[in-house]
């Protein structure tokens, strides 16, 4: 059976530091499109021969970065990957192409009823995953004690404060934190991997929910502590590795 494959004008292209970039979507053909927080989408990036001839599209998933409340919009976060072939593509856009993608697939969505806490850990564009659940669901929660660490490597890597400091007036109990790995003496933050933070939450007391994005080796390290050494509960530990 042949998927359907929907086609996206580009609203918006934001640059937001060297190695990342948003395109913000809105669908044009087949209205009907529907998906959940949580999931992704699949990119066909065009290819062509030798020749210049058409040949069959590559495919790459992108996590939705937006609210599942605007099935018409959503917003994708890119980081860009040396020598990629999507990366090549999304950071060779003008803003007049039409991209088209099919899904959306994935089964990492945000547990109901939820848990008090809620932990997020996510590098590089992997916030995407977490972002699209917190716009989702912070009109229907937002007494919940979430609590992000998102991992970069450099202070010029550092992108989404504005974003997330508008979440936070409107979530009381939503703290973020940047964890940066290759800082600058200047850097007054947390510093290191997150997984090294681990000691700072009470998950062990506090009814809570892990939501791990982005690096592979990230989420192998916390699931190895927090479910093997801890015993921690393997339904409330969700985790969707982009590498
Ligand atoms: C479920 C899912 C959701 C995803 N969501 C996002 C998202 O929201 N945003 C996003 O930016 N990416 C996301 N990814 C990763 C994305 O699908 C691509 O793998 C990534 O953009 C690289 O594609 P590329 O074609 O540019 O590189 P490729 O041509 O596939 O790879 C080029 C080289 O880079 C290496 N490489 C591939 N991926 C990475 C990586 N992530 N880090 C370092 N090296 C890599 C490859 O091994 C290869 O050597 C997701 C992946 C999955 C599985």
């Amino acid at each position: 059976m042949s998927r359907i494959i929907y086609n996206y004008k580009i609203n918006k292209i934001t640059d937001h530091t060297k190695q990342i970039r948003e395109l913000d979507l809105q669908i044009i053909s087949h209205p009907e499109f529907k998906f959940r927080a949580g999931q992704f989408v699949m990119l066909h990036v065009p290819q062509t021969d030798e020749n210049g001839q058409p040949m069959k599209a590559a495919l790459r998933a992108y996590s939705i970065a937006t609210t599942e409340h605007d099935l018409q919009k959503f917003r994708l976060i890119f980081k860009f990957v040396d020598n990629g072939v999507a990366s090549k593509y999304v950071w060779g856009l003008k803003g007049d192409e039409i991209l088209n993608f099919t899904g959306p697939f994935g089964k990492v969505f945000f547990q109901e009823p939820p848990t008090e806490q809620i932990v997020f850990f996510n590098t590089g564009s992997g916030i995407s995953q977490h972002f699209c659940y917190l716009e989702s669901k912070m009109k229907q929660y937002p007494e919940l004690k979430y609590k992000m660490y998102f991992g970069l490597r450099y202070e010029e890597d550092i992108y989404y404060r504005e974003e997330l400091e508008a979440l936070k007036k409107q979530l009381p109990n939503f703290e973020y934190h940047y964890v940066l790995s290759r800082p600058t003496e200047k850097w007054t933050g947390k510093k290191g991997y997150i997984q090294n933070f681990l000691p700072e939450i009470d998950y062990k007391n506090t009814p809570t929910t892990f939501y791990l994005c982005g690096n592979g080796a990230m989420i192998k390290d916390v699931k190895h502590q927090v479910l093997e050494v801890d015993g921690f509960d393997k339904t409330r530990f969700w985790a969707e590795a982009f590498d």
